[in-house]
């Protein structure tokens, strides 16, 4: 890289720490970036600068949103006694895709990993368990169908028991290691259509 100028070789070395953005790929960009007017280049950065700041995660779901509640928990029109858990943002968008489903959603933020170290404690369950204190008819469990996917909605199915509360899980319509976010809607209504008791 040294026939670069350091701030070119800076740019492409940032680029490249985002994620499916390859050398190459870094390269190309930040070359395009170069060549953009700088009105738009000031815009690109301002607004990846405020989606930072502003946005947080919802009070209740733990969504992306840049208010206290997301629009999902916000909307009254949603059947806030149907709760369904997810392990992130992206397959929370996929299922709102469908526009089928009008319960509202529990983000975890991530799924029990025993190789990765990442243990119950570390995604959103204990908020998931006080928002069962109120009035929920049932919970579904839609985490990936990956060995940490079926993990956490084994444990979480053990949790929420004890409460009476109905719980459900996605059908395995779902491929096997399957990430939400990248099946159609079609298959994702009808793993949810076919969810079974656990
Ligand atoms: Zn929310």
């Amino acid at each position: 890289m040294a026939y670069y100028s350091e701030n070119i070789s800076k740019l492409i070395e940032q680029l490249g720490r985002l994620p499916g953005i390859g050398p190459k790929s870094a390269q190309r960009l930040a070359f395009y970036i170069i060549n953009m007017p700088e009105d738009q280049v000031k815009e690109l950065s301002g607004s990846i600068i405020n989606a930072k700041e502003k946005v947080h995660y919802c009070r209740i779901c733990g969504n992306l949103t840049d208010q206290e509640l997301c629009p999902i928990c916000a909307d009254p029109n949603r059947n806030h006694r149907q709760i369904m858990v997810v392990e992130n943002t992206r397959d929370l968008a996929a299922y709102e895709k469908t526009q089928k489903y009008t319960g509202v959603y529990h983000v975890l933020q991530g799924a029990i990993s025993p190789m990765l170290g990442i243990g119950p404690e570390d995604i959103r369950l204990k908020e998931l368990m006080q928002r069962l204190q109120g009035d929920v008819d049932e919970v579904i469990i839609a985490t990936n169908s990956s060995l940490e996917g079926e993990t956490t909605a084994m444990y979480i199915s053990k949790l929420i028991k004890p409460t009476g509360i109905r719980t459900t899980r996605i059908a395995s319509g779902v491929p096997v290691g399957g990430d939400l976010e990248y099946i159609d809607e079609v298959t994702l209504l009808r793993a949810l259509e076919g969810r079974t008791e656990l």
